[in-house]
């Protein structure tokens, strides 16, 4: 028999009549756990949960917040092998990757409970004799949170943990492919000792719960990751409800990894592999735009050539698996078309972009890497979301960095060079919320501001002491002395 993964509603588990299949990636017969898909009606009732808790857990103490997230990251880091082997199982990252991650949600919790601890305001003199004024932050009230299914416990730790520090209560719907991890993180924060109805859960489908969550008038605030197609809808939703709700979209990247001819050739080779390629290359701050000057290109193709042939694609809990599968067949097939295009469109595939096999049937694909490829094509325009990336010719740093911004997207930006003059332009000139100097793209800080620009992001920054900016309100109070 397989458990049944239920829906977290007013501090009760509450199962339903459908259930959807989690199933693992790199073993399509091995299915991870059957989860609830939840309905408007319990949709509705976890919004109802969370306004009838809001009045007290958004004036409990700092010390309340503070050992509750505690106690839930002492448990993440206690268990974080067996989390991180279930999210490599439904996800597919290596297993590295996946404990990697679920210590990532451990840090996350720590970071914010201390957070509890430092929430401060301002107390100035009015421009008026004899008035003061403070400025305080409050919290923002009920948060809906959507998530995608790349980071299925890092993505709902650092939005659910802010929220919880300042104060708001939470209604979150994760990725209905992937809704494991995010369940278990769930579990331990409720078991830590949260208020009934303070964090809920209801898992399903976009279309169904996200879009109830989006149009419920008693949500305030909408904190979502995932692709820009949704998150235009997203925006759109929350600026025809009434009142209006406050948004925070983090979306996808085309990220440009510049390598200057006086780079350090190994470091920029292992900068464009691991950030082009792990993970699967599911991750939107890949480096998936290789902008490639003309003195260094050749013997960077064929290094990353070699530094691929080791490279070994399998299931990702074997030992020995450096990239896992594509998470579904839905990903796989985006994948491929977009090898397709590049090829159709005149890019070389120098290495992978086929089809593997392995000892049990999942969604195998080779890295594959384009050479011959320009800024206008598709390939370089759109996001493929999985492992493929394409090299991008060109004759001087002006270019290169003229290329880079060329995109509708504006997340990370990297570029591996030993020259300071070139570094220290490229990190003002860029046009992302994060640039990394011979750094992938790819890996980044948890208590430190994570965003980015143009099509990539809406709103405030997430993570470190910046996501105050989402998830208070600030009120000025004046008074007569
Ligand atoms: P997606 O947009 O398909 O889905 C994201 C979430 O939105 C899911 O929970 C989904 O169920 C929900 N959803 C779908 N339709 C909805 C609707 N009409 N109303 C409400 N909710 C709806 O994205 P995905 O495929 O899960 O994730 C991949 C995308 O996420 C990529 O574009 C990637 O770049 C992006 N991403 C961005 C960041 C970042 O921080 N910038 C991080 C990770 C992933």
């Amino acid at each position: 028999m397989t458990e049944m993964f239920k829906n977290l509603i007013a501090g009760e588990w509450a199962g339903g009549t459908n259930a959807s299949r989690n199933i693992n990636p790199s073993d399509t017969n091995d299915v991870v756990g059957e989860y609830a898909q939840g309905t408007v009606e319990q949709l509705n009732d976890a919004v109802a949960a969370a306004k009838a808790a809001f009045p007290a857990w958004s004036r409990s103490g700092p010390q309340e917040r503070y050992e509750i997230l505690k106690k839930a990251s002492d448990e993440i880091f206690a268990r974080k092998e067996e989390l991180g082997r279930l999210l490599s199982r439904e996800e597919g990252k290596t297993l590295a990757e996946g404990i990697g991650e679920a210590g990532r949600a451990g840090q996350v919790m720590a970071f914010f409970a201390g957070e509890c601890l430092r929430l401060s305001g301002e107390v100035l003199p009015s421009v008026r004799p004899g008035v003061g004024v403070e400025i305080t932050r409050e919290p923002v009230g009920i948060v809906g949170m959507i998530t995608p299914w790349n980071f299925p416990i890092a993505i709902p730790a650092w939005k659910i943990a802010p929220a919880l520090a300042y104060g708001n209560c939470v209604v979150i719907k994760p990725a209905d492919l992937v809704p494991g991890s995010a369940w278990a993180l769930v579990d331990i924060l409720h078991r830590a000792g949260l208020p009934k109805g303070v964090l809920n859960l209801v898992m399903g489908r976009g279309s169904v719960v996200g879009q109830a969550l989006l149009q419920h008038k008693d949500v305030h605030a909408i904190s979502f990751t995932g692709s820009v197609a949704t998150g235009r809808k997203v925006a759109e939703a929350c600026i025809a409800s009434s009142p209006m709700k406050k948004v925070q979209l983090e979306m996808g990247g085309k990220n440009p990894l510049v390598v200057l001819d006086d780079a350090d050739l190994k470091i920029a080779v292992e900068c464009a592999v691991q950030g082009a390629f792990f993970s699967t290359g599911q991750r939107c701050t890949a480096s998936s735009r290789l902008i490639v000057q003309a003195g260094i290109h050749d013997r960077f193709v064929e290094a990353c050539i070699e530094r691929l042939k080791g490279v070994v694609v399998d299931d990702a809990l074997k030992a020995g698996t450096h990239i896992g599968p594509v998470v579904d067949q839905s990903q796989l097939d985006q994948d491929l078309k977009y090898i397709q295009i590049a090829k159709d469109e005149g890019g070389k595939l120098v290495w992978g972009g086929e089809l593997l096999n392995r000892e049990t049937p999942g969604f195998y694909l080779q890295p594959a890497l384009f050479t011959e490829t320009t800024n206008s094509m598709r390939i370089s325009r759109e996001e493929v979301f999985g492992p493929v990336a394409n090299i991008i010719r060109v004759k001087d740093y002006d270019e290169a960095l003229s290329v880079a911004n060329d995109t509708e997207f504006g997340l990370s930006s990297g570029i591996c060079t030993t020259s300071l003059k070139h570094a220290t332009h490229f990190k003002r000139n860029a046009e992302a919320g994060m640039v990394m100097v011979n750094l992938a793209t790819a890996g980044v800080d948890y208590h430190v501001p994570f965003g980015g620009r143009k099509g990539s992001s809406y709103g405030p920054r997430e993570q470190g002491a910046y996501a105050k900016e989402f998830y208070t309100t600030v009120k000025t109070a004046y008074t007569l002395a």
